[in-house]
């Protein structure tokens, strides 16, 4: 049987939901029979292919992110949202209470350890977005796994439900971090 392809993107986050989905553990060899990761920060392919779920962790903060969200979007069946950053926009929503210019100024000029600080722009680096946004602002998402990071169980929860075919919604037991 064919496997299922899995993509997975690391947006404007910590990287704590691939690693609670890494704490899964000794499960993750079950899971490799049946999935396979496609472009993913766990494989570090970068390329796009057509997968069955598309996994996505962070918000969306900057031109870039926004651009490979709906990359994403279109190369995948279900659009699964792992975490508070990607689900609710999290703490890197806590920008989108100031402009984004102040946020700037503040952290490349004002700061008391800076000396001579300017904005930098080098070319290619995305430009902020005036409001840093979850996963859903953007795209259509199909399921969601809550949490700072979600619990591993409730990752795994939620795959082993996509893989018998349903989508997963989760038990309040696992919504908190125990
Ligand atoms: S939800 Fe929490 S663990 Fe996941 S990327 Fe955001 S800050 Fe990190």
């Amino acid at each position: 049987m064919a496997k299922v392809k899995v993509a997975t993107v690391w947006l404007e986050g910590c990287s704590g939901c691939h690693m609670s989905f890494l704490d899964i553990d000794e499960a993750i060899i079950d899971l490799a029979k049946v999935i396979e990761f496609a472009r993913s920060p766990i494989t570090d392919i970068k390329e796009f292919v057509p997968v069955d779920v598309g996994i996505v962790e962070g918000s969306v903060g900057n031109t870039e992110e926004e651009e490979v969200l709906k990359e994403l979007r279109a190369h995948c069946k279900i659009l699964m949202a792992w975490g508070d950053c990607a689900c609710f926009g999290g703490i890197c929503a806590m920008r989108s209470t100031f402009d984004k210019e102040e946020v700037l100024r503040r952290g490349y000029i004002e700061t008391e350890s800076t000396y001579k600080g300017k904005i930098p722009c080098p070319p290619g680096v995305p430009a902020l977005l005036d409001q840093v946004k979850p996963a859903n602002h953007v795209v259509k998402v199909d399921c969601y796994v809550p949490g700072c990071p979600p619990e591993s169980k409730a990752i795994l929860y939620a795959l082993n439900e996509l893989l018998a075919g349903r989508i997963p919604v989760l038990p309040s037991d696992m919504m908190r971090f125990d």
